[in-house]
């Protein structure tokens, strides 16, 4: 059986105690590795190793060229271990393959090199005042940040928290989830081997209450918290940031409306509509499980979307070619299940899916359920979308905008009016207009309501993983 350690100070290290948990394969619904699992005290010591390096050590003083090249070479380690990463990644959480392999890895070598090129590139403030004063800025980093990540998309969450933290200077505990422990190990290992020093990326295993995860959020030495994760795990986070008065990012959960308008080119919108409910098996922050449909193209688009649902390719998330594996754990799955046991009688109708084997379901679409059934209001985080017909633009952006979550929204129309009218009253971190999941890592991500607090990206990701200072000169 493989052994997952922590990674503390540049050292593969077991638990203080001694105590591991599996990591289960939810294809074969065995386990494939034993992980080191951590206590407080282990999160002490990842957090010492952190404060050290940032303290004593050589990384945030050193030049954004020099530690831009550092993770440059991280980069090109991460592409160079494809493979291995990928299999990490699908086999911790059931992730097709093909996805681990031409998404998550490239975008996760993507976020380092991009993070590195923008601090280094990045431009402060140079105010001359008024009164003869100048001022300008300065980005100086945070400290020891705490990164705790989720397991839909393992490495390359972690990536989008851990490279901004690093290219500005900060030294990192990073807590992967619980089911996805073995990419986070490989990346650190990688990150030793392109030069940097110990101590800076630190991996922490664990769980989240009474373990790992709330240990290093209570942790007074650590300076930056970023979380992606559950809207209540969220709540509990900040709870417990705020004794320390620590800045808290909160990546959260989602219930992405889709709307698709009578003029939308429908190949688009359907074929858009399909991946954005139906990547990961679902499992996905931005999916888009409430789809609204226009009146006058509902039937077709109904039956056409229905028909796409079907063709998907349902299996071994090992063989290329699955588009559906299982999902993630056998906890997720029962939960997914709760959900579809209370679609009838909650008035709706599963139009097709809903069954599946081992903790696979397949794509699955429901239609006439209320706007207060439980598949419209809470976030199921798996294939499970529900359809409703609207008729005005108003209507649409109505529906849209009831909800409680408010991490992005998908609107399909060939009118350009339309399109910014629409994507201006709809209440979403993003509205992704005749596509979806596309991003330009310079913008603003980040949810309203239950889908978070704060914006990660580009100068978003600068503000938070620093401590931005103004330096005011009489001349
Ligand atoms: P989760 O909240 O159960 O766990 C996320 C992480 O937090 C894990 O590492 C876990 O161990 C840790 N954790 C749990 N309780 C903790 C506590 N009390 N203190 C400290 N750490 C704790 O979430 P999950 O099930 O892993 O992920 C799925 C959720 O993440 C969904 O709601 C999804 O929408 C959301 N998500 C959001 C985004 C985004 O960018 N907004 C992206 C991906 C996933």
């Amino acid at each position: 059986m493989v052994f997952i350690p922590h990674l503390v100070d540049g050292e593969e290290v077991s638990s203080l105690d001694g105590a591991t948990f599996p990591s289960i394969d939810p294809a074969t619904r065995e386990e494939h590795a034993t992980v080191a699992l951590g206590s407080a005290a282990d999160a002490d010591r990842a957090v010492a190793s952190a404060r050290r390096a940032f303290d004593e050590g050589p990384w945030p003083r050193m030049g954004f060229a020099e530690r831009g090249a550092i993770l440059h070479r991280l980069a090109d380690l991460v592409t160079e271990h494809l493979d291995e990463l990928a299999l990490a990644d699908t086999t911790d959480m059931g992730k097709p393959i093909d996805d681990s392999r031409s998404k998550d890895v490239p975008r996760t070598a993507q976020n380092i090199r991009f993070f590195a090129d923008h601090a280094r590139l990045a431009h402060g403030d140079a105010l001359p005042m008024d009164t003869g004063h100048h001022a300008y800025s300065r980005f100086p980093p945070a400290g020891v940040v705490a990164a705790i990540a989720p397991w839909n998309f393992p490495l390359m969450l972690e990536s989008w928290k851990i490279a901004p933290a690093l290219a500005w200077g900060n030294t990192v505990v990073l807590k992967p989830a619980e089911d996805t422990p073995c990419s986070a190990t490989i990346l650190a290992r990688l990150a030793l081997e392109a030069g940097m020093p110990p101590g800076v990326l630190n991996v922490l295993h664990g769980y989240g209450p009474d373990s790992a995860g709330a240990a290093l959020t209570t942790n007074p030495r650590v300076d930056r918290i970023t979380f992606t994760g559950e809207s209540n795990t969220g709540r509990v986070i900040s709870e417990a940031a705020a004794r320390n008065l620590v800045p808290v990012s909160l990546e959260l959960g989602g219930k992405g409306a889709n709307l698709v308008f009578d003029d939308a080119e429908l190949n688009g919108a359907v074929d858009w509509s399909i991946k954005a409910i139906f990547t990961n098996a679902g499992q996905v922050c931005l999916a888009g499980s409430r789809l609204y449909v226009q009146r006058g193209v509902y039937d077709e688009f109904v039956e056409r979307f229905a028909a796409a649902a079907q063709a998907l390719v349902v299996g071994d998330p090992k063989q290329s070619g699955t588009q559906i594996g299982p999902l993630a754990s056998e906890t997720h799955f029962r939960k997914v299940g709760s959900f579809l046991d209370g679609i009838e009688q909650h008035g709706g109708k599963i139009l097709t899916g809903g069954g599946g084997e081992g903790w696979t379901v397949e794509p699955t679409v429901v239609v006439d359920a209320p706007p207060d059934a439980p598949v419209q209001r809470d976030e199921i985080f798996g294939p499970v979308v529900s359809i409703t017909p609207f008729d005005t633009e108003a209507e649409a952006v109505h529906l849209a905008n009831d909800t409680r979550y408010g991490l992005n929204a998908m609107v399909f129309t060939e009118n350009l009016s339309r399109a910014h009218r629409a994507g201006a009253a709809l209440r979403a971190g993003t509205v992704w207009v005749n596509c979806f999941f596309v991003r330009d890592l310079r913008a603003p991500f980040g949810g309203m309501g239950d889908s978070g607090v704060g914006r990660e990206g580009g100068d978003y990701s600068r503000e938070f993983f620093t401590e931005p200072q103004a330096v005011v000169m009489a001349i």
